[in-house]
């Protein structure tokens, strides 16, 4: 058996997997005669654009749980939408069996996740950052915030406050307001700059 080996060496993107207490890790070794590991699937899908979003892939998003190879060569990836009933995630199975098709997998088994429940969290820093150049703020606050816990549990379960100011991703003002709870989806909310007076939509954590 080849032991798994580290992708840093070959210049593919590095899959990044949120650091989830609970969440299973996601990497298979290799698998042996496949040709292919599941950190070499993970680099493919960083290919896959978000069909809302395409600046940035569903490994930024961090819709991708896991992907694992089997001695066949069959590759099971699982997902977790990210709101129950999404209808892009029809778009983005059809599109991971389409990437890795031409990648040369014969056989793609999707598994889709629901628990725990996708959060803005996960998006990668990679991908917040793209966000920001597509001209979307990306979210300003960690939906699981353990940052209190230390404080006492009234300062832990305490609701954070005052509000995140949210930086226009044009300018980098944080001289905002909020003019639309729902921008163009229902998971962005709609803003104004005060200072280059653009709108940008805010991608709302949940
Ligand atoms: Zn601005």
């Amino acid at each position: 058996m080849n032991t798994p080996k580290t992708s840093a060496s070959t210049g593919s993107p590095r899959a990044v997997m949120p650091a989830q207490a609970g969440v299973p890790s996601g990497r298979s070794s290799a698998a042996a005669g496949a040709g292919y590991d599941s950190d070499r699937v993970f680099g493919w899908l960083n290919d896959v654009p978000d069909p809302e979003i395409p600046p940035i892939s569903i490994i930024d998003l961090g819709i991708v749980r896991a992907a694992q190879v089997t001695d066949d060569g069959a590759c099971h990836v699982t997902i977790t939408p990210t709101y129950s009933g999404c209808p892009a995630m029809q778009v983005i199975g059809a599109a991971i069996t389409e990437a890795l098709h031409a990648h040369g997998v014969r056989e793609v088994v999707l598994h889709t996740q629901l628990s725990p429940a996708w959060t803005t969290d996960w998006i990668s820093e990679t991908g917040k950052q793209k966000l920001r150049n597509y001209g979307i703020a990306p979210p300003a606050e960690q939906v699981i915030d353990t940052s209190r816990l230390g404080l006492g549990p009234a300062a832990a379960i305490s609701r954070r406050a005052p509000p995140p100011r949210i930086a226009c991703p044009h300018c980098g003002s944080t001289h905002t307001a909020v003019t639309s709870q729902f921008g163009s989806t229902p998971c962005k909310a709609l803003y104004r700059c005060f200072d280059c007076r653009e709108p940008f939509d805010y991608f709302k954590c949940h």
